[in-house]
This record gives structure tokens, sequence and C-alpha cells, in this order.
């Protein structure tokens, strides 16, 4: 389970975990938010609209399930969870703090990670940098990050993202997996 502030780069980890080292299974969300250029449905989230999250939460579909940002929620459809731990598949979910402890109380054998910034300055600039959201976005996307930074004491690792590919590493080594050499892929 990896969880950390707003853009501290836990899209890139998990993107660097899709493509280098498939044996790991990443869960897929479920979420309102619309997709951003690039995003695929059933790779990146599924893509719904209000009636059908509202659906899945109420048939207890999801594992968990927060609204992010203050804005739009997302959730982590429960049974390809299941699926996956109960064939024995290194499984990684990819989500937010509130979501985090939701799945601490569902799961309390998972392993919890924080991905953590170089330092907060660095997470600010990052924040900024993405470019993707307006100022009034942006501003709840900080406090966010704020209040996560604040929680990392909860988690059982905290792995520093300095450079996504060590980051990732470190990540599937705290998974139990050994890490794949890097054949002098950077960036
Ligand atoms: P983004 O909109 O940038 O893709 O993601 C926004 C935030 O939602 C990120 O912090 C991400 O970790 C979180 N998130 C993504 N999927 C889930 C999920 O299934 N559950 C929860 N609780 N948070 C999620």
């Amino acid at each position: 389970m990896l969880a950390g502030p707003t853009a501290v780069g836990k899209g890139t980890v998990a993107a660097d975990i899709r493509h280098r080292y498939p044996e790991v299974w990443l869960s897929v969300s479920a979420t309102t938010r619309p997709p951003r250029p690039g995003e695929v449905h059933g790779t990146h989230y599924f893509f719904v609209d209000d009636a059908t999250f509202d659906a899945m939460v109420e048939d207890g579909e999801l594992l968990e399930w927060a609204v992010v940002h203050g804005v739009h929620r997302y959730g982590t459809p429960r049974r390809p969870v299941e699926d996956a731990v109960a064939a024995g598949r290194p499984a990684l979910l990819e989500i937010d703090l509130q979501g985090a402890r939701q799945v601490r109380r569902a799961m309390p054998e998972a392993l919890f990670v924080f991905l953590a910034p170089p330092s907060r300055d660095e997470l600010v600039r990052r924040l900024v940098g993405r470019g993707t959201e307006g100022p009034g976005e942006r501003a709840r996307r900080l406090e966010t990050a704020e209040r996560e930074m604040a929680a990392e004491a909860e988690f059982d690792v905290t792995v520093v993202n300095h450079d996504v590919h060590d980051a990732t590493d470190q990540l599937v080594q705290c998974m139990g997996l050994a890490p794949h050499p890097r054949s002098g892929v950077r960036g």
C-alpha cells in the first residue's frame, strides 16, 4: 500500500512499477474525476459518473473510498484486490491517506509505505510545476499535502522520492521482491 502527499510522485512511481515490475499487480481505482490527456479507462482509472460511483458504494464493491482534494471521489474496487491477494500476487494500492486509514482497518496485515518528497520546498515546486490544475485547485491540493505530510508517522516504512527508479526499487524491496537490474535507464 503506497500513500503520500499530493504531487510527491505516487503516480510516477506507479507508472514505473507498471513498466519495470509487471509481476506486481496494480489496483485500478474508480474515480469520478474526468480523464486527463493520455489516461486510459481501465488502465489508469475506471472513469465513472456519480451515479455509478454511488452504486459501487451502495453495493459494497469498494474496499475503501474517499473524496480527495474536496472534489472528486476515488475508490478501490474490492474484488480484484482480494483475487490478487488470494492468488499470491504482490499487490500494490496507490491511494490517499484517508483511503490508507480505511485499508488499515480492513487489511491490518498490509504493509503501509509513505512516499515522501525530498523536502517540503520540492513538494511545492512539483505541485505548482505540474500546471494541470487552476489556482483554486492548486491551493486545495497544497492544503491536503500539508495535512498528509504530518501523517508520515502512521506508516510502516518511508521511501523518499529523490529519484523515481530508486523509489520504485526500494518499494518493491519492501514488498519482498528483488529489485531488477537497471540496464542504464534513467529519468
Ligand atoms: P489524481 O487525480 O492526481 O490522479 O489523484 C489524486 C489523488 O487521489 C492521489 O493522491 C491518489 O493517490 C488518490 N487516489 C487515487 N486512487 C485512489 C483510491 O482508489 N482511493 C483513494 N482513497 N485515493 C485514491
